[in-house]
């Protein structure tokens, strides 16, 4: 199987009633990565994809498909295979005719066609299914057989759009872990486009995050998570997301540098206004202070010190099984943390924190922000 790099230059997309869909977009998907567009509905991730398969025009820039400008190659010639949300079965034929389709348009030998169905039906466990038809099979078999088509023509990249969306949350997190499993077993370049932030985390080995028809940031997902270039990423990657409190960042004739959210004033280290230089030119200005929820702690339990404080009491404790989440309301905004250890002991995760319900700002971790 073929495995190309795609590259995107200065790619750009304005459609004839004048909507920019994609602006200057400069995205280098390496040979056999798998790498995830994601952001909100109507970010231009799905045009994006689009004019990468040939089935949208560019209107600026170029894309370039292993060593081949493809920016003028019809769709068809593109040597690369599309799945969609919507998996675009044809109706009438059984399971082993739509995965063949591609191959008999091409006027393949029938024994290399059967050969190669066969392989990829057994691959993704429809070989009992291949005489039905698409209205007898369930959501995720019916996925399995437009995953099927894709694989069979051995392409040189996968262009995946939303391709687990109409399953349940079960089937979404197996078919998940089965797409990660059979691109890494195939290594063939792939372009997924999603919505949805959990699936890019676990699926990319690279997550492009967009807004507005524009990247906001790309990196391995955990970069993503840890260092968020700007207020849209760090509020959009992780589930719960970023706490995000508006502060204000002053400095004092000592030279320190002081977060205050509401009435509780956090002292910035040293380390942090060292390793961030750009934070000493938001003295005097309103910040966002972002906080991962993992990373605030009980202040009376983790011994915490004046300056590291944000005084709440809990309102609200969520327990969803294995995660239980506090909530707390920080200068009238919601604050949420995974430390449990203050919940009465009691009655277990079903009641508010017992003692005083002060709650730390973790220590100003490599993981806290400081957004304008
Ligand atoms: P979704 O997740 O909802 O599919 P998306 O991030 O994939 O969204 P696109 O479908 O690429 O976004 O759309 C990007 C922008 O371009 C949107 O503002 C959309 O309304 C607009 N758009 C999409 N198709 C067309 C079209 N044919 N003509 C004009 N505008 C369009």
């Amino acid at each position: 199987m073929g495995v190309a790099e795609v590259v995107l230059s200065g790619l750009g997309k304005v459609y004839v009633d004048g909507t920019r869909a994609v602006a200057d977009l400069d995205l280098e998907i390496r040979d056999g990565e798998f790498l995830v567009l994601v952001g909100p509905s109507g970010c231009g991730k799905t045009t994006a994809l689009r004019m990468i398969a040939g089935l949208e025009s560019v209107s600026e820039g170029s894309i370039r498909i292993g060593e081949l400008v493809v920016n003028e190659v019809p769709s068809r010639d593109r040597d690369v295979a599309m799945v969609f949300q919507s998996y675009a079965l044809y109706p009438h034929l059984n399971v082993y005719d739509n995965i063949a389709f591609g191959l008999t348009l091409r006027k393949l030998p029938k024994k290399e066609i059967d050969r190669r169905v066969r392989e990829v039906a057994e691959v993704l466990e429809l070989h009992e299914h291949l005489q039905r038809k698409p209205r007898n099979l369930s959501g995720g078999q019916r996925q399995r057989v437009a995953m099927g088509r894709a694989i069979v023509r051995a392409p040189q990249a996968f262009l995946m759009d939303e391709p687990l969306s109409n399953l349940d949350a079960k089937l979404r997190v197996q078919m998940r872990a089965q797409i990660a499993r059979i691109q890494r077993d195939l290594g063939v370049t792939t372009v997924y486009v999603t919505h949805d932030q959990t699936e890019a985390m676990t699926l990319g080995d690279r997550v492009a995050v967009m807004k507005r028809g524009v990247l906001q940031q790309v990196g391995p997902p955990q970069e993503l998570y840890d260092r968020p270039v700007n207020l849209f990423v760090a509020g959009f990657i992780g589930s719960p997301g970023m706490n995000l409190v508006t502060a204000r960042l002053d400095r004092d004739d000592d030279g320190h540098h002081w977060v205050t959210v509401g009435s509780d004033a956090l002292l910035l280290p040293e380390s942090v206004l060292r390793a961030r230089p750009a934070l000493e030119g938001y003295a005097g200005r309103d910040v966002v202070l972002g906080i991962r929820p993992e990373d605030m702690e009980d202040a009376a339990l983790a011994d915490a010190q004046e300056g590291s404080i944000l005084h709440s009491v809990a309102d609200l404790v969520e327990a969803m099984g294995s995660d239980v989440l506090v909530h707390f309301p920080v200068d009238a905004e919601p604050v949420v943390t995974d430390d449990t250890r203050a919940l009465a002991e009691d009655d277990g995760t079903a009641d508010l924190p017992r003692g005083s319900g002060v709650v730390l700002v973790g220590r100003f971790s490599p993981r806290t922000h400081i957004y304008e």
